[in-house]
């Protein structure tokens, strides 16, 4: 039937779109991508759990931890967010 298409293929669509994003969200906060991958395309709303997790470790590119009190911050901030001290020697992936 042309210029139909059956609900349960967008059902399908927000699973799999929900369970990718999950994944690509979870590499960037340094966490288990199959884990969170599979609960955001079960459970959607744990994409905004997710969005709001702070990162667990150092990610190239992503995060990185402060040189003064350890906390993860932003790869590119100048100035540590937690204890304000200046960020040295900023690494770029170019
Ligand atoms: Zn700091």
């Amino acid at each position: 039937m042309p210029g139909y298409v059956k609900p349960v293929f967008f059902i399908f669509l927000v699973i799999i779109a929900a369970g990718v994003i999950g994944g690509f969200m979870a590499a960037d906060r340094g966490r288990r991508v199959a884990l969170w991958c599979l609960l955001c395309a079960l459970l959607p709303p744990f994409l905004l759990l997710l969005y709001f997790a702070k990162p667990v470790r150092e990610v190239e590119g992503v995060f990185r931890k402060c040189s003064n009190c350890g906390e993860l911050i932003k790869w590119r901030a100048l100035a540590c967010k937690y204890c304000k001290t200046e960020q040295t020697g900023i690494k770029t992936l170019l």
